[in-house]
């Protein structure tokens, strides 16, 4: 698990920062629209600089590290802690507990400054750790904790699950990656963490960024249910939170597959090349040793090279060395021997070896051990004095009797495929039987092993053997491992020498696999900045629709509001508000235009009594039957009102005082003409003003009153006008229409309600 999560590493970093990202943007959105919580800028400024600089350190996974970019993001990292140990401090000042003001981020910066400059990079990134990021955390935490009943509106549980999440993350952020040479750095840091829980901890705290970001959502959603209080609204928010989530966590999961598959494609050429690569080495390194075996097979089995040990005479030393040396310079060997029971040079095609003949012995060196026991030696070694790396091949020559009485060997100089291997691009490494380098393009790994070996005594002596941790690799590898090698992500290929105990490594930087995993990144990014876009941007428009809606309710509530104020409840006829407005208008439009207006006022006759012998229903029904009736017979233009009790005016536009009378006098017969359901029929009298010149209206009221006044004193059931000018149509009315009911009582001056 910790090995796998640790070639996920760079989408790790991607999700880390990603979850950052989106917690910062949360808390910018709540910002602004919470005025109360303004102060959730700072968590936005946090998680976002936090968010850009894990990104960061994702990109040197894919393009190295160097120096000043290690220090600039922590620098950066260092910075992003600072708005949230701010938040932390503001909460604790409003909540009465004493701080020390902002300039206290000045010194802690500079003692950074310092650790940074005298413990180096990892101690400062741990001591910010510790000295902002985590007690930042912790204290955010317990703020919101304290203030959990003040965000009503965002939800008690919300409030503690945001105290809890910071906390967690303030622990979280507690665990160094790299140890630094201080307690808790020491223990508690990346190493640790995988060991115990084979997560790495950037894992970790992008999942609880994530929950961050989830809840402030939730507490921002619940604001917008608040305000907007809509059943259809707060459903639609509450499945688009789950959506989100679902299509996020899918995304995520999409991007994770394809990252790997991206990589894969990667990882197979890799893998292949480096097969083929090591298969070449292996071959080179087989075909120079295969030569020199052979030959040695060759010299062994020869009937004039055994014999000389036997009889060293003149004739069969000269017979033995023409064969040697026809054979070495056939191998390409640099030299070919036979040696002595005690490893003394008995022949040689070397003339140096003359002349340290009988001086040195070879009875220590590995390939005479293993030939004069009678097997096949076969030794890489390097020659202490000149450096050279040389190939030995060395066989038991045997007397007649079949005892051994010597070695033949042969050496081959590895310096022509030295120096081919040498222009090689890549990092390779031929190992001998004891792990140790012999054969290398990297030359400082010479005679050193690659891996730890506590078991070995150093094979060479300039090897310091203080340095236990200085092997490019913590572990041996055998067969093909994606791992580090000198700290960079490679992958390290071993190769066995076919026949021989030797073995070739191969390593290829990972680089190229990272970058096809970061196009599977980028993906993933847009994709999940799509469906976010896509998301928001839908909330949007249906919250822009639930306030259209809402809008649109409140006008039409105000529309009724405003019907209710100008019409008459019992008839449904304009009252005399609507009715004062409507003249209003009409007489600034006659002033314009000069058109004739009329003004017709009725009252129904001896209405009291009706009241008093049928009661007030009945009287209320023979109101509604008549304003039914008189809007009947009236045009769409005309304007017919109920001016109060018993009595209705009427506003005809474009009609002349000649018209109006017709009017009122047909309204006065149909009226008189209505049978009217237990009571019979009742009568109105009417009275007709023509408005004048310049007439205003309550002048042109008064004049229509005064008309009705005097139908009324006439006799009731007729029709004047505000001054008998036209004699005929006054005439007109009662005897003429022969509906005359029964008159009842006087007519008093009505009086306006
Ligand atoms: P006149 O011929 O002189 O107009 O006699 P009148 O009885 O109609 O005159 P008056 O103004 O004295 O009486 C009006 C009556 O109308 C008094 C009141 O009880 C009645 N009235 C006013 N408004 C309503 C109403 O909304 N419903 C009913 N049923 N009666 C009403
Ligand atoms: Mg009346
Ligand atoms: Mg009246």
């Amino acid at each position: 698990m910790a090995s796998y999560l640790e070639t996920q590493l760079d989408f790790i970093y991607f999700f880390y920062g990603l979850a950052f990202i989106l917690l910062g943007a949360m808390s910018f959105v709540i910002a602004r629209v919470r005025p109360n919580l303004r102060d959730a800028r700072l968590i936005g400024l946090f998680g976002c600089s936090h968010g850009v600089t894990e990104w960061m350190d994702m990109t040197t996974l894919i393009f190295g590290d160097s120096n000043e970019f290690a220090i600039f993001r922590s620098a950066m990292m260092t910075l992003s802690f600072i708005p949230l140990a701010e938040f932390a401090r503001r909460g604790a000042v409003k909540l009465g507990v004493w701080m020390p003001g902002a300039w206290i981020y000045l010194p802690v910066l500079g003692v950074l400054g310092v650790v940074g400059h005298v413990d180096g990079l990892d101690a400062a990134r741990a001591l910010a750790r510790y000295a902002l990021c985590a007690p930042g955390a912790l204290g955010t935490g317990l703020v919101m904790l304290a203030r959990r009943h003040k965000v009503r509106e965002a939800g008690w549980s919300i409030a503690v699950g945001l105290a809890i999440a910071f906390s967690l993350y303030g622990l979280a952020a507690g665990v160094v990656v790299e140890p630094a040479p201080f307690w808790p750095a020491t223990i508690v840091n990346q190493a640790w963490f995988v060991g115990a829980t084979g997560v790495p901890i950037q894992l970790v705290r992008g999942l609880i960024a994530l929950v961050l970001a989830a809840l402030i959502w939730g507490a921002w959603g619940r604001r917008l249910i608040h305000a907007f209080d809509c059943p259809r609204y707060t459903a639609y928010l509450q499945r688009q939170f789950y959506s989100v989530l679902a299509a996020m966590a899918a995304i995520l999961i999409f991007g994770w597959v394809l990252t790997n598959i991206l990589g894969g494609i990667f990882r197979t050429e890799v893998e292949r090349e480096a097969a083929s690569t090591a298969s070449l080495l292996v071959n080179s390194i087989a075909d120079a040793v295969g030569t020199a075996d052979a030959v040695v097979r060759v010299l062994a089995a020869s009937p004039v090279i055994a014999p000389l040990l036997v009889s060293p005479e003149r004739a069969n030393r000269d017979l033995a060395r023409a064969v040697i040396d026809l054979h070495v310079e056939t191998a390409g060997a640099s030299r070919g021997f036979i040696l002595d029971r005690n490893g003394h040079i008995v022949e040689t095609t070397d003339r140096h070896d003359f002349d340290v003949l009988g001086a040195a012995s070879h009875k220590t060196t590995v390939w005479f051990q293993s030939s004069i026991g009678g097997r096949t030696g076969r030794n890489l070694q390097i020659d202490p004095f000149s450096g050279r790396q040389s190939y030995v091949s060395s066989l038991p020559l045997h007397d007649p009797a079949g005892s051994i009485i010597g070695v033949v060997a042969l050496e081959v100089l590895l310096e022509k495929l030295d120096a081919r291997l040498r222009g090689f691009e890549q990092a390779f490494f031929l190992l001998d039987a004891r792990d140790v380098v012999v054969l290398t393009s990297r030359p400082a790994q010479l005679s050193r092993t690659l891996w730890p070996r506590p078991d070995m005594v150093p094979a060479a002596p300039e090897q310091p053997s203080s340095t236990p941790h200085s092997e490019p690799l913590r572990h041996a590898v055998t067969g093909g491992e994606w791992t580090r090698f000198g700290g960079r992500r490679s992958y390290v290929l071993r190769s066995v020498v076919e026949g021989t105990p030797w073995s070739v490594v191969l390593t290829l930087p990972v680089a190229g696999i990272t970058a096809s995993r970061l196009l599977g990144i980028i993906i993933t990014l847009q994709l999940a900045l799509t469906a976010l876009f896509y998301f928001f941007g839908r909330e949007r428009g249906v919250r822009d629709r639930v306030q259209q809606l809402l809008r649109s309710e409140l006008q039409e509530r105000a529309a009724a509001l405003a019907r209710q104020a100008t019409t008459d409840p019992l008839t449904g006829l304009h009252n005399r508000l609507r009715f004062n407005e409507g003249l209003a208008q009409e007489l600034a439009r006659v002033r314009r235009t000069g058109q004739p207006l009329s003004l017709v006022m009725f009252d129904v006759d001896h209405f009291k009594e009706v009241n008093d012998r049928y009661g007030h229903p009945t009287g209320d029904q023979v109101l509604i039957r008549l304003s039914q009736t008189a809007a009947a017979q009236l045009r769409q233009t005309d304007l017919l009102a109920r001016w109060g009790g018993e009595e209705f005016a009427i506003l005809l536009v474009d009609a002349d005082l000649h018209a109006a009378v017709e009017v009122a006098e047909n309204l006065r017969r149909l009226v008189a003409r209505t049978p009217f359901d237990q009571i019979g029929s009742v009568t109105a009298s009417f009275g007709v003003a023509e408005c004048r010149p310049d007439e205003s209206a309550d002048s042109l009221l008064e004049r229509a009153d005064a008309a009705l006044y005097r139908a009324k004193s006439n006799g009731r059931n007729r029709v004047e006008i505000d001054a008998p000018v036209i004699e005929e149509t006054v005439a007109l009315s009662p005897a003429e229409s022969g509906d005359e009911p029964q008159q009842r009582s006087d007519h008093k001056k009505p009086t306006r309600a």
